[in-house]
């Protein structure tokens, strides 16, 4: 509340009578009159809006899904967003096409990572973004997919909380979304599954991580960053009691013009990756759905197709 500050004129302005001991709104005005003095509060709040002129512009983080290649994805808010914005800090992830829509005279930052190499550390990551809003600018965090999948979304976001930035979370279509509808596998089916699960693949030591239960009858299983690790996945999933034989989908660069979509059966899983040579960004997709997927069949061991042909 702005300070009272006595009126040079008493109890007149804008042609206003003000009786003794009243309050008056006018427009941007409020008259209190006190015994025969009169406080303006217009006075004191013009004050304070000079004052605000002189302060920096208020900065924003937006964290931003770009979704998983096709620009045509992208929300209208992301779109919005990446037209306006003073910084776009972006990851390897997003495609060119999305890159494509940020104008020219944006500044653009590339903190791509690789699976083992990390051109820029999270911590360095959530100071930039934190520095960078704080000096009043409108930061967009574009992040493939999801930012809360698997993105570090939710790091990025205590940062901007824990210095008191505001933030704001824009969704994207994550990765299994927009893989499975290109490659018209229902993640879901009535007949078929009735939960679906995403997990990473690439986890240090994958064998400390519990999937049981995760995959099987009735349930669809979702790998992101499984690629390296195919073989070590499909082996841990069987020694877990999931049948060898479940139909698998991988799709590679999903919902962009290159983009594959391979079938085989669990047991292949490891073999297929290798012998397709599939390189990242890919999914993996274990369930019977997957036999329901506009796929290539890939096949590598005898009798396989005819047990993928069972699914079908
Ligand atoms: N936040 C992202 C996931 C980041 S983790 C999302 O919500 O989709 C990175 C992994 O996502 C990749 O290793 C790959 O497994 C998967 N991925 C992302 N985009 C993909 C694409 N276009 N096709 C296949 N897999 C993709």
């Amino acid at each position: 509340m702005p300070d009272l500050i006595r009126h040079p004129f008493p109890q007149r302005q804008h042609g206003l009578r003000i009786k003794s001991g009243v309050t008056i709104e006018r427009g941007n005005f409020t008259f209190i009159t006190v015994n025969k003095a009169c406080f303006a509060i217009r006075r004191a709040r013009h004050h304070l809006s000079c004052m605000e002129k002189t302060l920096p512009p208020v900065g924003k983080l937006w964290l931003v899904g770009a979704g998983p290649g096709d620009p045509d994805l992208l929300t209208l808010r992301a779109a919005r967003l990446l037209a306006s914005a003073d910084l776009v800090v972006h990851d390897g992830l997003v495609g060119a096409g999305v890159l494509a829509l940020i104008p020219p005279h944006v500044t653009r930052i590339s903190v791509a990572k690789q699976r083992s190499r990390h051109t820029m550390k999270q911590e360095l990551i959530n100071d930039l973004l934190v520095r960078e809003t704080l000096a009043g600018k409108q930061v967009v965090r574009l992040k493939g997919g999801d930012p809360f999948i698997f993105g570090r979304g939710g790091e990025e976001l205590d940062a901007a909380r824990q210095a008191g930035v505001t933030c704001e979370v824009v969704p994207g279509i994550t990765a299994a979304a927009g893989c499975a509808a290109q490659a018209g596998l229902p993640l879901t089916h009535r007949e078929d599954a009735s939960a679906v699960s995403f997990v990473a693949g690439q986890c240090k030591d994958l064998s400390d991580q519990d999937w049981s239960g995760l995959a099987g009858h009735g349930r669809t299983l979702v790998i992101y960053m499984g690629i390296a690790t195919a073989t070590a996945i499909a082996d841990k999933l069987i020694a877990d009691g999931v049948s060898p034989d479940l139909p698998v989908a991988v799709i590679e660069r999903g919902t962009t013009a290159d983009a594959r979509v391979l079938r085989t059966l669990l047991t292949d899983l490891g073999d297929l990756v290798a012998r397709e040579a599939v390189k990242s960004p890919a999914l993996i997709i274990v369930g019977k759905v997957a036999a329901r997927a506009d796929a290539l069949d890939c096949l590598g061991a005898p009798g396989v197709a005819e047990k993928l042909g069972n699914f079908a």
